[in-house]
């Protein structure tokens, strides 16, 4: 039997982390054969079979495995380990945890249909029938608008217990995370491949290998947004290259004293910057560890990398930072060799 579902609209980053976790519910189903279509900033998943509730899958008894753990010992484990060490509101935590176990229990592909969200009357709610989405699973509560938040104030950003499962589900394997500590304050930077197109469920879950990880360094100075897709792809497993048209969203949320930020996001040609890294790392044995270097000591240079590969620009003035950036004459020489793979992209 065909079936067919859609991610509910509430905004791009939560859809995508949604079409990520259905893809990968459908996976503990045995269901590989299914194709996935943007629509917007919403995605339409085909597949052949029957999928249901989630309760019964091995992931959905890993999940509450792991969040009977943290119940007891407050550590949280295995999969809980990800959204604890992204999150940057501290006091929801707990609460979260049993959000997910009770969601779990609930939680039905076959909801997923056209005017879902309707339906369950999500979005700003004081629907006690409903699950907060926290900011870190839906910072732009519109669409790319930059906005301050108190951690008290404001009526909170609510969905049913469907699509809370899947977008932790998905934000545990879809989302790539760097994780910028400084004392108590963080600073992350989430990376979501989204297809600009259609693609095979296949590839999607072979792009999860590299985003179910995530990166947490220790730096007082900022982190630009643009660095981090290009560390994260730099030091990852071996690129797996796919014809698809593929976008990164990517999005930072921020925890800086008593205030939570949802602070930019953006929509990259991750095609584009899989591309440029594997060439990379076919003439640069040394650069994964470079580009762990960089994001420490001078992650501009990774930024500016970024930009030029995406958009083009001024080459001098990459080469230039590049070369001021290193230490010796091996990293010189180095950088020459990239400014030459830079030289040949426009
Ligand atoms: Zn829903």
């Amino acid at each position: 039997m065909r079936m067919r579902v859609l991610t509910p609209g509430h905004d791009l980053v939560t859809d995508t982390l949604i079409m990520h976790g259905i893809v990968r519910v459908l996976a503990y189903m045995g269901i590989y054969d299914a194709v996935v279509e943007r629509r917007g900033e919403r995605y339409i998943v085909e597949f052949d079979g029957w999928a249901g509730k989630l309760d019964k899958t091995d992931l959905a008894r890993q999940i509450l495995l792991d969040a009977e753990v943290y119940r007891e010992t407050r550590r949280p484990v295995g999969l809980l380990h990800k959204i604890n060490e992204a999150n940057i509101n501290l006091a929801v935590f707990d609460n979260w945890v049993s959000d997910l176990s009770q969601a779990l229990l609930d939680a039905d592909l076959g909801e997923l249909s056209e005017g879902h969200r309707e339906k369950f009357e999500e979005g700003r709610s004081r629907s006690k029938k409903l699950v907060t989405l926290h900011i870190t699973l839906s910072p732009l509560y519109g669409r790319y608008r930059q906005r301050e938040y108190s951690i008290e104030e404001g009526i909170q950003y609510k969905v049913c217990n469907t699509c809370f499962s899947l977008a932790n589900i998905g934000f545990m394997y879809g989302a790539a995370a760097l994780i910028v500590r400084r004392g108590a304050d963080k600073d992350v930077i989430l990376m979501s491949p989204a297809p600009a197109d259609k693609i095979d469920a296949m590839d999607i879950l072979l792009l999860q290998r590299l985003t179910e990880t995530y990166k947490t360094i220790e730096r007082v100075g900022g982190m630009p947004l643009l660095a981090a897709p290009l560390y994260w792809l730099s030091t990852g497993e071996t690129l797996y290259v796919t014809d698809a048209d593929l976008e990164l969203v990517v999005w930072r949320v921020a925890k800086s004293g008593n205030f939570q930020r949802a602070l930019d996001a953006a929509t990259l040609n991750l095609r584009r910057l899989m591309e440029f890294v594997a060439d990379v790392k076919y003439v640069l044995d040394g650069w994964p560890h470079a580009a762990g270097r960089l994001v420490t000591e001078a992650p501009e240079v990774l930024a500016l990398l970024t930009e030029y590969v995406l958009y083009g620009g001024d080459l001098y003035a990459v080469a230039r930072s590049l070369a001021a950036s290193c230490g010796g004459k091996p990293c010189v020489d180095e950088a020459s060799l990239l400014v030459k793979i830079l030289a040949k992209l426009w």
